[in-house]
């Protein structure tokens, strides 16, 4: 699943690209390393997964309860909080601190993360995880005697697109 030689190129998605593909990928993924991992991808956690590939833009619980209410589902907070706690261990989306939201991975089950790219401007997010980066944040960190187990850079900027 993971393929570390594959480069990361073009992670951003361009504003006439093809997002049905997007999810349609992104939900086959899902359906494929749940069944590999023996993890129940329930309608609930398959509903709230497609709400957060909309689009690009991280996404945060409110938002999703509020595209799930105005659905007529009468999903309580802590139901849809529980799925996207299950996405989340699933690394099927990934948290994003400084906007308290979630964004769908493009490609689960890929080794490291942590670093993302948010347009200012249009509101995405893509995903950098460079290894480069990953190697230099752990020797700085180990270099003070730390020992690094999870790492997570929000970098903000202006993506190809808004520039
Ligand atoms: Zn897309
Ligand atoms: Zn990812
Ligand atoms: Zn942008």
């Amino acid at each position: 699943m993971s393929d570390d030689t594959r480069p990361w190129e073009g992670i951003f998605p361009h504003r006439d690209h093809d997002h049905l593909r997007c999810v349609t990928d992104a939900m086959a993924d899902a359906a494929r390393l749940c069944r590999a991992r023996g993890a129940r991808l329930t309608t609930l956690r398959t509903r709230v997964l497609e709400i957060v590939w909309q689009n690009h833009k991280p996404m945060g619980a409110y938002d999703i309860l509020a595209v799930l209410a105005a659905e007529g589902r009468s999903a309580a907070p802590p139901t849809v909080y529980r799925a996207l706690e299950f996405l989340l261990e699933q690394g099927l989306v990934h948290r994003l601190s400084s906007l308290n939201a979630v964004v769908g991975c493009s490609r689960p089950g890929h080794a490291g993360c942590g670093q993302f790219l948010i347009c200012r401007s249009c509101g995405n997010a893509a995903e950098l995880n460079d290894s480069a980066v990953e190697r230099a944040i752990t020797r700085s960190a180990a270099s003070q005697g730390f020992a690094v187990q999870a790492h997570s850079v929000e970098i903000s900027g202006v993506c190809p697109d808004c520039r």
